[in-house]
């Protein structure tokens, strides 16, 4: 036995570990993943870095692309930048992208080819943080390393019904997440924990009638788990405005810019906006249109701090001494999911 919750009224079933009864569920119940069928390190990570803020429907096909494509630690290693943007294109939080090549190409260059086998050798990578590490020692090497992300937050938060809301109670409910880690079966906890934040634990609605720890639950004996974690209200979501210039050239091709290495959208390429990151450069700005210019309408895209909005303009334009795409080529640019509202609004993509 790893940790029994104390419960006010103790029964039988409360002397049954909690790992235990997660880990027995989890054998039964827990999620067929095609990451689960690995114990290489690479795809355990691969599959960790893509599941930060994004869905298992969603990732599964890019995962799959990419170990297609990359099916090495020193294949990614190798691989020209663009390549590695253009497969993560449509899958957001492009940094993620970058930090995942810059980590191929440390573990590469550093270590030989393979990941430090533990949590702390792993928090030395670049682009590797406390969830990346935890996930890839506990499953890939068994180490008992804690894993924290959302879905564990709000299942410790019910657990032991925490009155401190989010996001103050994080080192908290880190805490409960570490007296509940066993020190056997590592991986398979670790899976077992975050299966049951997505699937039983929920956010809205938490399916306790079939969950296996409700006998340690604190907020299920108290009938009001739907309560927790308790949040600290929201600032509103700040707006932003701008111009998409969806600039052709006389034989119909799209004037493209790359956008810089860091920061948001890093690397990808876009068509020249203004209003919402500064004005049009001033070069773009002389052009003289060579026919009325076209208001497609304005599409609205949401990042994580704010929400865009951006009118989407169509002009015929000379053609000047930049980077013109033909539609044909336009596959060959990593383009983020904004620049593609965009260009499919002005029927260009
Ligand atoms: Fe979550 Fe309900 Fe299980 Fe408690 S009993 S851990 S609230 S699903």
């Amino acid at each position: 036995m790893e940790y029994t919750i104390p419960m006010p009224q103790r029964t039988r079933q409360q002397k049954t570990s909690f790992a235990d009864a997660l880990l027995a569920y989890y054998r039964v119940h827990g999620r067929t993943l095609p990451w689960r069928a690995h114990t290489d390190p690479y795809p355990i990570w691969l599959a960790e870095v893509m599941l930060q803020q994004t869905t298992v429907a969603t990732v599964t096909p890019y995962y799959a692309r990419f170990l297609e494509k990359f099916p090495t630690v020193q294949a990614l290693a190798a691989a020209a930048d663009a390549d590695v943007l253009h497969l993560w294109q449509g899958l957001g939080y492009y940094s993620r992208a970058r930090n995942l090549h810059a980590c191929a190409k440390a573990v590469v260059a550093d270590h030989g080819g393979h990941f430090p086998r533990t949590e702390e050798g792993l928090r030395a990578l670049p682009g590797i943080g406390p969830y990346t590490a935890a996930a890839v020692a506990a499953i890939a090497f068994g180490e008992s390393a804690t894993v924290v992300d959302g879905n564990v937050e709000r299942v410790m938060a019910r657990l032991f019904r925490v009155q401190t809301p989010l996001p103050k109670a994080r080192p908290e409910l880190r805490r409960h997440a570490q007296t509940l880690t066993p020190h056997t079966h590592a991986g398979d906890y670790a899976q077992a924990i975050m299966d049951l934040g997505s699937t039983v634990c929920t956010p809205r609605s938490p399916k306790c009638d079939r969950c296996p720890v409700a006998a340690f639950c604190a907020a299920y004996a108290h009938g009001d788990a739907d309560r927790y974690p308790l949040k600290t209200p929201k600032a509103p979501r700040p707006a932003k405005a701008g111009v998409a210039w969806c600039l052709l050239d006389p034989d119909g091709r799209l004037y493209l810019r790359q956008r810089p290495a860091e920061g948001l959208l890093g690397g990808l390429w876009e068509v020249p906006t203004d209003g919402w990151e500064g004005p049009l450069p001033a070069p773009l700005a002389r052009l003289t249109a060579t026919a009325e210019p076209e208001d497609c309408g304005t599409i609205r895209h949401v990042f994580s701090h704010f929400s865009l909005d951006l009118q989407v303009v169509k002009v015929a334009v000379p053609r000047p001494e930049r980077t013109w795409v033909s539609a044909a080529d336009l596959g060959a640019h990593p383009l983020s999911t904004l620049m593609r509202k965009v260009l499919t609004r002005a029927g260009i993509f």
